[in-house]
C-alpha cells in the first residue's frame, strides 16, 4: 500500500542554488540573507531569503504608486495585450516553472502543472473581458430622459498582496493579473516557503511588458513585513490562513482599507443516495488528497448516504491506497510530503488526536519517515467524534474524515454545522437534484460530480468563502471590480432637481407626486 514513486528527485540543473540567489535580485529588500528556505522533500536548508526592510516596503509602494499613475494612463488593450503575453510566457517556460514550484512546494508534478494551467487560463479570461468590465457604464439618471449618470471604474492606486505557500504561482500571479489589468500597480509580499516562485513569476512578468516597478516582491516573515505593507496600501488582497486573516483585516480596517480575505476551510463533499459510489469514491480521492491536502478548497468531510456508504468506504479506501506517495519531477508521484515540521506535526497531532478520542483510521493514519521527514500517509477516517479536533478544525493536510448520514437534510445540516464556508461539493445520479442542493450549502462555490475543479477553473465565475472562509471573491469581472473603486458622475437636465426657488410644502408634495409617477414608468425606457 501507498508504494512509492521511483522517478527523478535531483533538481534541475535550472533551479541549481546559483540561480535561486540570483533570483533575489528581483526583490525589493536590503535586509542580509537571514531566512532559512528548507526543502520539503528532505528538510534540509537550500536557501536564505532577506527581508524587506520597513523602508525597502515604503520604497515598494512609492514606485509602485509612480508607476501605477502611468500605466493607468495606457489603454486597456494595451493592458490586455501584456496579459496575453503573460500566458504565452508561462505556457513557454511551463516545464522550468512547473520544477521550480516543485522544489519549493514538494508537491506532485501533476499538482505543480495545474499552476501554470490556471495562470494562462487566468491571464486569457482577463485579457479577453477586462475591456468591456472596466468600460464606463450609463445608469439611470434621477430624471427619466432629461438626466444621467456615468460610472467610471477608476484603479485604486497599489493593491497590497500577501500569498501563502500552497499553490504559490496560482496566488501570487493569478490574483495579481486583474489588480495589474485594472490599472493599479501590486506590491506582493509572498509566503517565505516559496518567495523564489514569486521572483521567478517577476522574471516573465516584466519580460512580458509588466513594467518592472509596477508588480514588487517584498520579502520576509508575515508578521514583520505584513503590517508595514498593510498601512501604506490603497486595497488588500490577503490569502491565507483564518487567524492571520482577521489581524490582516483589523489593520487595514484602521484605515478603511478596502480587503479581500481568502482563508481557511474544513470543506464537506456530500454522496447522496443516487450517486455511482465508485465514481464518488474516485472524485472524492482527487479532492481529498490533491496536494497533500494542502488545498484550501479540499474535502477535509465526506458524508456519504447509508445506502451507498459501505461500497464507497470500500472503493474509497482501496483507492486511496493505490495513491503513489513520494516525490520526483517526473509524473510518478501523486502526492508529495506535507512542506514543514509545522503542518506535517498538525498533520500528524489531528490524527493522533482523533484516534485517541475513538475514532477509526480506515487506512494511512501513519508518518513516512522512511520517505523523508514530513511524509504523511494519506489518511482515512471513521467514527469521527464531535470532540476530535479534525472534527472541526482545518487540518490541511492529508485526512478525511468519513461520515454516514441517513437523509439529504441531515447531510446538508452537518455540512453547514462549522464557522467555515468555502467549497462544498455534491455527488448525484441527478445533477438538476445536485444543483438544488448546492444552493442550501453555505459556502461560496459548489462543484457537481467532481470534487473542486469545476468550481476553481469555472474563472469567469465570482469564488470565496463565507464566514470565516473569507470577504470577497477573485475570478470573474467580481475579481476584476475589487481591484477598481466606481465613481458617479451624475448630471442634472434642463429640469432643476434640487428645490431651489420652490416653498418648501410644494417641493415635498412635487417629490411624492414624481416618486408615484416614476413607479409607473418602465425601467427600461429610463
Ligand atoms: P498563513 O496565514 O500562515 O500565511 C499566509 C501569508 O500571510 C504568508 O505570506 C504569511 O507570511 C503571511 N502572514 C502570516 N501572518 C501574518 C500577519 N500577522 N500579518 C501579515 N501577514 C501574515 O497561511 P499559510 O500557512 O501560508 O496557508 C495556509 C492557509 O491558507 C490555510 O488555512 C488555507 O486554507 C488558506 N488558503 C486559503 C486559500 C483561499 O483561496 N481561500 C487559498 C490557499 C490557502
Amino acid at each position: 500500500m501507498f508504494v512509492p514513486a521511483v522517478g527523478r528527485v535531483v533538481t534541475p540543473s535550472e533551479w541549481s542554488q546559483d540561480r535561486l540567489a540570483a533570483l533575489h535580485d528581483q526583490l525589493t529588500a536590503t535586509g542580509e540573507p537571514s531566512i532559512p528556505v528548507e526543502s520539503p522533500v528532505t528538510g534540509t536548508e537550500y536557501a536564505q531569503l532577506p527581508t524587506a526592510t520597513e523602508s525597502d516596503v515604503e520604497a515598494a509602494v512609492a514606485d509602485g504608486r509612480a508607476a501605477a499613475a502611468e500605466w493607468r494612463e495606457r489603454s486597456v488593450e494595451d493592458r490586455t495585450a501584456v496579459l496575453d503575453a503573460v500566458a504565452d510566457a508561462v505556457l513557454d517556460d511551463r516545464e522550468s516553472l512547473t520544477s521550480l514550484v516543485q522544489r519549493e512546494t514538494g508537491k506532485s508534478r501533476r499538482d505543480a502543472a495545474e499552476e501554470v494551467f490556471d495562470v494562462a487560463v487566468t491571464a486569457g479570461y482577463y485579457a479577453d473581458t477586462a475591456a468591456s468590465t472596466l468600460a464606463d457604464e450609463r445608469r439611470q439618471g434621477v430624471i427619466p430622459l432629461l438626466t444621467r449618470a456615468d460610472v467610471h471604474h477608476h484603479p485604486l492606486g497599489v493593491v497590497g498582496m500577501i500569498a501563502p505557500w500552497n499553490y504559490p504561482l496560482t496566488l501570487v500571479v493569478s490574483d495579481a493579473l486583474p489588480a495589474l489589468v485594472a490599472g493599479n500597480a501590486v506590491v506582493c509580499k509572498p509566503a517565505e516557503a516559496t518567495t523564489h516562485v514569486a521572483a521567478r513569476a517577476k522574471e516573465l512578468l516584466v519580460e512580458a511588458g509588466v513594467p518592472a516597478d509596477l508588480f514588487q516582491i517584498v520579502p520576509g516573515r508575515g508578521p514583520e513585513v505584513g503590517p508595514n505593507l498593510v498601512e501604506r496600501v490603497d486595497y488588500v488582497s490577503f490569502t491565507g490562513s483564518t487567524a492571520a486573516g482577521r489581524e490582516v483585516a483589523a489593520l487595514a480596517g484602521e484605515n478603511l482599507v478596502p480587503v479581500s480575505m481568502e482563508l481557511g476551510g474544513k470543506n464537506p463533499l456530500l454522496v447522496l443516495d443516487d450517486a455511482d459510489p465508485e465514481a464518488a469514491a474516485q472524485g472524492a480521492v482527487r479532492s481529498s488528497f490533491a496536494n497533500a491536502g494542502q488545498l484550501c478548497i479540499t474535502t477535509e468531510r465526506l458524508f456519504v448516504h447509508e445506502d451507498v456508504y459501505d461500497e464507497f468506504r470500500d472503493a474509497f479506501v482501496e483507492a486511496v491506497e493505490e495513491i503513489r506517495l513520494g516525490f520526483d519531477y517526473d509524473w510518478r508521484a501523486e502526492m508529495g510530503p506535507l512542506l514543514s515540521q509545522a503542518q506535517f506535526e498538525k498533520t500528524r497531532d489531528h490524527v493522533d488526536d482523533a484516534r485517541e478520542r475513538g475514532a477509526t483510521v480506515l487506512t494511512g493514519g501513519e508518518p513516512r519517515p522512511d520517505l523523508g521527514p514530513y511524509f504523511h500517509e494519506p489518511t482515512v477516517l471513521a467514527d469521527v467524534p464531535t470532540d476530535a479536533t479534525a472534527h472541526d478544525t482545518e487540518t490541511f493536510g492529508p485526512v478525511v474524515a468519513l461520515y454516514p448520514v441517513s437523509d439529504t437534510d441531515e447531510a446538508v445540516a452537518r455540512a453547514n454545522d462549522t464557522e467555515y464556508g468555502l467549497h462544498g461539493a455534491v455527488w448525484t445520479g441527478d445533477e438538476e437534484r445536485g444543483r438544488a442542493v448546492a444552493r442550501r450549502i453555505d459556502t461560496g462555490t459548489v462543484s457537481i460530480n467532481e470534487g473542486y475543479a469545476a468550481a476553481w477553473a469555472a474563472v469567469d465565475a465570482p469564488m470565496g468563502g463565507r464566514g470565516d472562509s473569507g470577504v470577497g471573491r477573485r475570478h470573474g469581472p467580481e475579481g476584476l471590480l475589487r481591484y477598481t473603486d466606481a465613481q458617479t458622475v451624475a448630471t442634472g437636465g434642463p429640469v432643476p432637481v434640487g428645490p431651489e426657488g420652490v416653498p418648501d410644502r410644494l417641493w415635498a408634495a412635487g417629490l411624492s407626486t414624481v416618486a408615484r409617477l416614476l413607479r409607473k414608468v418602465p425601467r427600461w425606457i429610463r
